[in-house]
C-alpha cells in the first residue's frame, strides 16, 4: 500500500469503530495505526505515540513487533493451522500443560476466542453443574458493582457498569449484583474495617437471595474498566470464606490481570485466594493471535462426568475457533517471553517506580485525589475537591487525556460505573516498560494537569 491517504478514507467510511457514534466520525481526526515496536506506536500520518495502555485495552502484553512470536505463528499455520477443538493440537496441548504449571490446583483448559468468550463458557458450567449436580439449585451468579466481564449478553448481565447496559435488555435472569470495594468511595462512610465490610455485603446478598439458590461469584482480581480497584486489606480471605461456607464457586476473571499484569501470573495470586474456575484472553498472546481460557480444577471437570447411559449428557459447549492452534502457539512464545526477560520482575519494579512517580505528583497538582494500582496497571482518580471527592468534570479529565496525548503519550481514562463519572486516568503500558519510559509517561501527566488543571 503506497497511498496511506486512500487506507485513512476507506477507514472512515467503511470500519465501523468499537464505542463510536457518528458525532464522533466527524469530530474526531481519523488514526489509523500502521506500525509498532516495543512500546511505541506509529499512525498514518507519520505521528509517533508512547503506548501507555498496550494497545488500548491492557493487551499487549510484551511490546509490539516481536519477530518470534510471528514467527512460531507463521511456522504453526503452515504446519497445521485448523482442526476443531476436539481433536488436539500440538500448541493446545502444550501450552495448556505450561499454563496449568503456573496454576496450582487448577487443572483443565478450555480454549476459546475472547474474554466474553471464556466468561460464558464459565456461567454455562455453573448452569450445567446447578442442573446436573445441584438439582436444579444453585444456578444465580454473583457479580460486582463496577467489574466489567464482556460484551455479549449474559457477559453484560453479569457487568457491574450501568451505563454499559442501558441500551440492550431484556437480559437473562440469575445475574445478581454485590456492592462493590472501593473504600475511597466507601457505601458505608468511615468503616474501621472496610476490607471486611465489603466482603460481608456479598454474604448479606447469598442470605437474601437464598443461600442454595446461589452457585457462583465473578469477580475481577483488581477491578479494571471500573476504576482500577485494587482489593482492600482482608477482602479476599473473607471472599474465600464465605465462598466455602455457602458452597459457591469462585469465577476469577484474569482478563486484565493474567499473565503478568500484576507482576505475578495471575492476579489472585497476589492475594492468595483459591479459585474453582479462572478466564483469560487479552494478554494471554498479547494480541497476536486471539485465545482465551477457561480454566478449572479437577473437581470442576468431575462434574461434567453426567450420567454415563446418556449420551448427550456432557458440556454442549463448542467455540468454532477454540480449535485455532495460532492462539496457543502464540500464548506459548508469549509465555518463554516473559519468563526469559524477567518481565514479572520488571513489572513489579516499573509498577512501583510509575506509582511513586504519580503519588509524588499528588503534591503538586491537587486534582488527583487518589492513585491506586497493581504491577503495571495504575489509576489515578481525579477529583475537583479533595476533602469532599467530587468527581472531576468527565470533559476535564479527557482534555487531560487530550493533553498527555499531545505529549507524545497514551493514557487512557475509566471508572464507568455511573455516566459523567469516568473521572480515573488509567496506564497499563507493556510489561518491557523502561524507567524512561515510565518517567516519560508521567512527565507528560505532569505537564497535561499543569496546562489543563492549573
Ligand atoms: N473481562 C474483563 C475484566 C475485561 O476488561 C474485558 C474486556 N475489556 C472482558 C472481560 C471482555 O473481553 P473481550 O473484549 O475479549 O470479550
Amino acid at each position: 500500500i503506497n497511498d496511506l491517504s486512500e487506507v485513512v478514507e476507506a477507514d472512515r467510511i467503511h470500519v465501523w469503530h468499537h464505542l463510536s457514534q457518528h458525532k464522533q466520525y466527524e469530530a474526531v481526526d481519523p488514526r489509523v495505526i500502521v506500525e509498532g515496536k516495543g512500546l511505541r506506536v506509529w499512525d498514518a500520518t507519520g505521528r509517533e505515540t508512547l503506548d501507555a495502555v498496550s494497545g488500548g485495552v491492557w493487551t499487549v502484553n510484551v511490546g509490539y513487533g516481536r519477530e518470534s512470536i510471528a514467527n512460531v505463528v507463521r511456522d504453526q499455520l503452515l504446519k497445521m493451522n485448523y482442526f476443531a477443538g476436539s481433536a488436539g493440537s500440538i500448541p493446545g496441548a502444550m501450552f495448556a500443560q505450561r499454563l496449568i504449571e503456573k496454576m496450582p490446583g487448577m487443572t483443565r483448559v478450555y480454549y476459546s476466542n475472547s474474554g466474553s468468550e471464556a466468561n460464558e463458557k464459565a456461567y454455562k458450567m455453573v448452569r450445567q453443574i446447578a442442573h446436573q449436580v445441584h438439582g436444579g439449585k444453585k444456578w444465580k451468579i454473583l457479580y460486582r458493582e463496577r467489574d466489567y466481564h464482556g460484551t455479549t449478553i449474559a457477559a453484560l448481565a453479569s457487568g457491574g457498569q450501568e451505563e454499559r447496559k442501558s441500551f440492550y435488555g431484556p437480559y437473562p435472569e440469575g445475574f445478581v449484583p454485590v456492592p462493590h470495594c472501593l473504600e475511597y468511595r466507601s457505601q458505608w462512610g468511615e468503616v474501621e474495617d472496610y476490607g471486611l465490610r465489603a466482603a460481608n455485603a456479598i454474604e448479606e446478598v447469598i442470605l437474601r437471595e437464598g443461600p442454595d439458590t446461589v452457585g457462583a461469584i465473578i469477580l475481577e482480581p483488581v477491578t479494571a474498566g471500573g476504576g482500577v480497584i485494587t482489593p482492600p486489606e482482608g477482602y479476599w480471605p473473607r471472599v474465600q470464606e464465605i465462598c466455602k461456607k455457602y458452597g459457591l464457586l469462585l469465577i476469577i476473571d484474569e482478563v486484565v490481570c493474567g499473565v503478568g499484569r500484576t507482576g505475578k501470573w495471575f492476579g489472585y495470586q497476589q492475594y492468595g485466594v483459591q479459585p474453582d474456575i479462572v478466564t483469560m484472553a487479552k494478554g494471554v498472546a498479547s494480541g497476536y493471535a486471539a485465545i482465551s481460557c477457561t480454566v478449572t480444577t479437577e473437581a470442576v471437570f468431575e462434574m461434567f462426568k453426567g450420567n454415563p447411559n446418556d449420551p448427550l449428557d456432557y458440556f454442549r459447549d463448542i467455540s468454532t475457533f477454540g480449535g485455532c492452534t495460532a492462539g496457543p502457539a502464540a500464548a506459548l512464545e508469549n509465555m518463554r517471553i516473559i519468563e526469559d526477560e524477567g518481565l514479572l520482575e520488571n513489572t513489579t519494579a516499573m509498577g512501583e517506580r510509575l506509582m511513586g512517580n504519580l503519588n509524588a505528583l499528588m503534591e503538586k497538582h491537587r486534582v488527583i485525589g487518589q492513585v491506586r494500582g497493581k504491577g503495571l496497571f495504575i489509576g489515578a482518580e481525579l477529583v475537583s475537591d479533595r476533602t469532599s471527592r467530587e468527581p472531576l468534570a468527565e470533559a476535564t479529565v479527557a482534555a487531560v487525556v487530550g493533553a498527555v496525548m499531545k505529549r507524545g503519550v497514551q493514557i487512557g481514562m475509566t471508572n464507568r460505573s455511573v455516566p459523567g463519572f469516568n473521572n480515573t486516568l488509567c496506564l497499563s503500558p507493556a510489561l518491557i516498560s523502561t524507567a524512561d519510559d515510565v518517567d516519560q509517561m508521567s512527565d507528560a501527566i505532569d505537564g497535561a494537569l499543569g496546562e489543563i488543571c492549573g
